[in-house]
C-alpha cells in the first residue's frame, strides 16, 4: 500500500519499504562513518585502557548492525532500524552514564529518533523521545546534583532542537516524497496509457547501448520481462523478412541530433504479419546522443489506407468511364459556384458548343425572349429548362440547349450547383417538323370533319405504328368515347370497342391492311349501355405515305335508326300476317290458313300417298237457339270454350283445328286413319260433355257438337272441295241422325 500523502510537517508519513530500505541503509553507512573514528577510540580506551563491562556487547552489536547495513538486503529494514535505535540508544545511555553530559546524550537521541520518525511518523517520534529525554535527564539528574533552573533549561534546549530538528526533517520527507510520488503517477500513467494504446517506448543511449523501454515495446518485440537489450538486433529478429533490408538502411544512416523520423515495418506475430511504425527523435543528453521513440501499431490504418487507395483506383476508374460515356453521348456536366460566378466542367461533350460555363455567360448567348427559362433552370434542383441560343458559328440554323439543375452544394458557404447540358437541337428540329405535319394533318381533318358532321360520319384515323388513335367528334359521339374520359385514344380504346370476335378480327384485318387492298366493310353492334345499342357500319382503308408509318382511315354511319326502323317494319309484317291467318275470337286457324295447310299437306301426300288422310267436319247444335236464349256474347264465349277442348285433344303435331265458319269446325289430320279420326271425334265429345255447357233450349240439355269424319285411303287421291264435300256429307249425316254424334262419309261415296 503506497502511503497516503500530506503536506503538513506534522503529517503522520511513513515511508514504504523501498525508500525506507534506502534511507536505512544510506543512514546506517553515515552513522558507520560519522560514529567509525570517534568509536574505535572509544572502544580503544575502553576495552584496553579502561575496560569496562559495557564497551563488549556495544563493539558486537556494532559490529553486526554495521554487517547488516552492508549487505542490507539480508534482513529487513525494520530490523536493521531497530538494532540501530537500541546502539545509539544504549550509546546515549553510556554517554550519560560515562560523561554525566545530559545534553551530549540528547544529541545520540536525535539520530535515533530520526530513525523512529521513518517507522512511526512525526508525532508518535516526538513522543518517545520526548520520554527518552525525559529518563536520560532523570538519569543525568541521579548522578549529578541537582541544580534544577541549570537542568530545565537543558532540558528545554535539547526538546526545542529535537522537536524542531524531527518537524523539519519530516517536513523534508514530505516534499522528497510528493515529488517522487508525483514522478512515479506522471510515471505510472504514461505506462498505463502506452500500454493501453499499445504504444511502444523506448529509450536508447547510443554512446553507452543501455535501453530503457516499456512492457509493451518488450511483448512487440518479444523480449523477455528481465532481459536486458543489447544493440538493435531485437528490431531485426522480430521484424518481417521482406522488411529488414529497409530496416537496415535506416540504421545505417548517421542520425544527427535534434533529428526525427520514422519508419514502418512489420512485426512477425502469432497471428501472423502486423504492421508498427517506429518514431525517433535523437536528443542530446549529458554528452551522449539519445533516441527517444515510440513503436505504434498502424496495422489497422495501412489497411484501411489499402481499402481506400483500392476505393480511390475504383474511382478514379469510374471517373474515366462517366467522362468517356458523357463525351460518347454528348453530355456536359457543369460545377457551377452561384456565390462566387465561376464554374468548371466536370465532363465535356463532343461537339462543339460556345463555352458558356456560367449563368452571366449564359444570358450573353441566349435568344433573349427565351431568358425565362433560362431563370427557370436556375431557380431550383430538378428543373429543366430549353433554350435557343444565338447561332455564331452555327451557319445551319438555331441551336438549342437543354439545361438540367440536378443538385445543390454547399461548400465553405457557397452554394454549388450542378448542371447537365446537352445539345437539343436534332431532337427540336424533328418536334418541329413534327408539329408542322401534325398541323398540316389537323387541318385536312378538320376539312373532312366539315363534310364527315354534315353527313353525321364519325371518322378515326389510327397511326398503326404509334397506336394513336385521332378522332372527330361525331366518332365520339357514336361510340361514347367521350373527349373527357379519353383525352388521348389509343388503339386499346379500339380493342375495347369491338371486343368480340368479330370486332377483333375486323381489328385485326385494319392492322395488316394494305393500301393496295382498297376500302372494306364492316358492321358491328355496339353495347353503349345495359339496354341501348348502336349498330356501326365502318368503312376503312390502310394508306401508308412515304417516310410515315402506316394510317387506317375509316369512316363510321351511324345505322341504329335505319335497322330498327326495318326491325319495327319488319315486326309489324309478322303481326298483320299472322293476324289474316288467325281467326280472331278463337284464335284458331282461318280458312286462308285451313285452305294453305289443306294444301301443302295434300300437296306432300301426293308425293307419298301410303298413308291416310281424315277431315273432321264439327258443327255445334242447336246453337241458333243458344244464341237466342242466352245472348251472343255467352255464345262467343261457349265458341271459345269448344276450340279450346278442340285443340286440346287434336295434339299431334301435324293435325290443324281451324274455324270454318260461324259456328263450324274444320280438323285437318294429316297421316290419319278413320278408326284415328272416330277415336278422336270421341274424345271431343267426351271432353265436352265433362265440360258440361247447360244448353236449357236444346232437347239434350246441354251443349253437344254432331261431327263428320271422312278418310283418304291410302293410295287414294281427290281434290280439296271433294273432301271438304265429304266431311260436310257426313257431318250432315249426323245431323240428320239425331245430332251429337259422329258420321263417316267416304269421298267415293259423293253422289
Ligand atoms: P243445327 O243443330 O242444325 O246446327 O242448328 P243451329 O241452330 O246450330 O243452326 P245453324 O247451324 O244454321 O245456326 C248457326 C247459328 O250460329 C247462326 C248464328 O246465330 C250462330 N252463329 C254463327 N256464328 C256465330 C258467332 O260468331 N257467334 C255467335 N254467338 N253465334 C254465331
Ligand atoms: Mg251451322
Ligand atoms: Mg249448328
Amino acid at each position: 500500500m503506497k502511503p497516503e500523502l500530506k503536506l503538513s510537517p506534522f503529517a503522520e508519513v511513513r515511508l514504504p519499504e523501498d525508500v525506507l530500505a534506502r534511507f536505512a541503509a544510506l543512514f546506517v553507512r553515515i552513522c558507520l562513518l560519522i560514529y567509525l573514528v570517534p568509536f574505535a577510540i572509544s572502544v580503544y580506551l575502553h576495552t584496553l585502557v579502561e575496560p569496562t563491562l559495557l564497551a563488549i556487547p556495544l563493539v558486537a552489536i556494532y559490529g553486526f548492525t554495521a554487517l547488516l547495513a552492508w549487505r542490507q538486503h539480508l534482513l529487513g529494514t525494520r530490523a536493521q532500524i531497530g538494532a540501530m535505535i537500541f546502539l545509539l540508544s544504549i550509546g546515549a545511555v553510556a554517554v550519560t552514564v560515562r560523561n554525566e553530559s545530559f545534553l551530549s546524550a540528547s544529541t545520540t537521541v536525535l539520530f535515533a529518533s530520526i530513525a523512529v520518525l521513518m517507522l512511526y511518523g512525526l508525532r508518535s517520534t516526538i513522543a518517545v523521545s520526548l520520554l527518552f529525554l525525559f529518563a536520560l535527564f532523570v538519569l543525568h539528574l541521579s548522578f549529578e546534583p541537582p541544580n534544577l533552573i541549570y537542568g530545565i533549561i537543558q532540558m528545554g534546549l535539547a526538546v526545542g532542537i529535537q522537536v524542531g530538528f524531527l518537524i523539519a526533517i519530516n517536513a523534508l520527507w514530505n516534499l522528497f516524497i510528493s515529488s517522487r510520488h508525483r514522478l512515479e503517477q506522471t510515471l505510472r500513467l504514461t505506462e498505463i496509457a502506452s500500454t493501453q494504446s499499445r504504444i511502444g517506448l523506448f529509450r536508447h543511449d547510443l554512446q553507452s547501448d543501455t535501453w530503457m523501454v516499456n512492457e509493451v515495446y518488450r511483448q512487440m518485440y518479444g523480449i523477455k520481462h528481465d532481459e536486458q537489450i543489447h544493440g538493435r538486433d531485437h528490431v531485426l529478429a522480430a521484424a518481417d523478412p521482406r522488411d529488414i533490408p529497409h530496416i537496415a538502411e535506416t540504421f545505417k544512416k548517421g542520425l544527427a541530433v535534434g533529428e526525427s523520423f520514422s519508419f514502418d515495418h512489420r512485426l512477425v506475430g502469432d497471428l501472423g504479419a502486423r504492421w508498427v511504425r517506429v518514431n525517433l527523435n535523437i536528443l542530446k543528453e549529458d554528452e551522449h546522443k539519445v533516441a527517444y521513440g515510440s513503436v505504434v501499431d498502424i496495422h489497422e490504418q495501412k489497411l484501411r489506407q489499402h481499402e481506400l487507395d483500392q476505393v480511390h483506383q475504383q474511382n478514379a476508374e469510374l471517373l474515366e468511364h462517366l467522362t468517356l460515356a458523357t463525351e460518347e453521348a454528348d453530355i456536359r456536366i457543369i460545377e457551377e459556384n452561384l456565390t462566387q460566378g465561376t464554374a468548371r466542367f466536370l465532363a465535356r461533350g463532343k461537339s462543339p458548343l460556345p463555352e458558356a460555363l456560367t449563368y452571366r455567360g449564359r444570358l450573353e448567348i441566349i435568344q433573349p425572349n427565351h431568358r425565362d427559362a433560362l431563370d427557370h433552370a436556375y431557380a431550383e434542383p430538378g428543373n429543366v429548362a430549353e433554350y435557343p441560343i444565338i447561332g455564331k458559328k452555327y451557319v445551319t440554323g438555331t441551336e438549342w440547349f437543354k439545361q438540367r439543375y440536378v443538385r445543390k452544394m454547399e461548400q465553405d458557404g457557397d452554394e454549388i450547383a450542378l448542371f447537365m447540358v446537352t445539345s437539343v437541337t436534332q431532337e427540336k428540329k424533328s418536334q418541329l417538323q413534327l408539329q408542322r405535319s401534325l398541323h398540316q394533318v389537323e387541318k385536312s381533318l378538320a376539312r373532312q370533319d366539315e363534310i364527315a358532321k354534315a353527313g353525321e360520319i364519325g371518322l378515326f384515323e389510327w397511326a398503326v405504328e404509334s397506336d394513336i388513335v385521332r378522332s372527330n367528334a361525331i366518332f365520339r359521339e357514336q361510340t361514347g368515347l367521350d373527349e373527357e374520359r379519353y383525352p388521348l385514344l389509343k388503339v386499346q380504346q379500339l380493342t375495347e370497342l369491338f371486343n368480340d370476335a368479330e370486332g377483333q378480327a375486323f381489328l385485326h384485318r385494319m392492322r395488316n391492311a394494305a393500301e393496295a387492298d382498297g376500302a372494306f366493310e364492316f358492321q358491328v353492334e355496339l353495347q353503349m349501355d345495359a339496354n341501348k345499342s348502336r349498330w356501326l357500319r365502318i368503312i376503312a382503308s390502310a394508306h401508308e405515305p412515304e417516310g410515315a408509318g402506316k394510317r387506317i382511315y375509316a369512316s363510321l354511319i351511324d345505322l341504329t335508326e335505319q335497322l330498327t326502323l326495318e326491325q319495327q317494319l319488319r315486326e309489324a309484317n309478322t303481326r298483320l300476317e299472322q293476324q289474316s291467318r288467325t281467326d280472331p275470337l278463337t284464335k284458331l286457324a282461318n280458312r286462308r290458313e285451313m285452305d294453305d295447310y289443306m294444301n301443302s299437306q295434300l300437296n306432300l301426300r301426293h308425293r307419298d300417298p301410303a298413308s291416310s288422310f281424315s277431315l273432321v267436319m264439327a258443327d255445334i247444335d242447336y246453337f241458333k237457339t243458344y244464341n237466342d236464349h242466352y245472348g251472343h256474347l255467352a255464345g262467343d264465349k261457349a265458341l271459345q270454350q269448344v276450340a279450346r277442348i278442340l285443340t286440346d285433344t287434336a295434339r299431334r303435331p301435324a293435325d290443324l283445328v281451324s274455324r270454318f265458319g260461324g259456328e263450324e269446325f274444320l280438323l285437318i289430320l294429316p297421316d290419319t286413319d278413320t278408326a284415328g279420326a272416330k277415336l278422336l271425334c270421341g274424345q271431343i265429345r267426351e271432353a265436352l260433355a265433362l265440360s258440361a255447357i247447360e244448353h236449357a233450349k236444346s232437347p239434350l240439355g246441354e251443349l253437344t257438337l254432331s261431327l263428320g269424319i271422312t278418310t283418304l285411303k291410302p293410295m287414294e287421291l281427290t281434290s280439296i272441295q271433294a273432301l271438304i264435300d265429304a266431311a260436310d256429307n257426313a257431318l250432315y249425316l249426323a245431323k240428320e241422325n239425331g245430332r251429337n254424334r259422329t258420321e263417316y262419309k267416304a269421298v267415293s261415296e259423293l253422289t
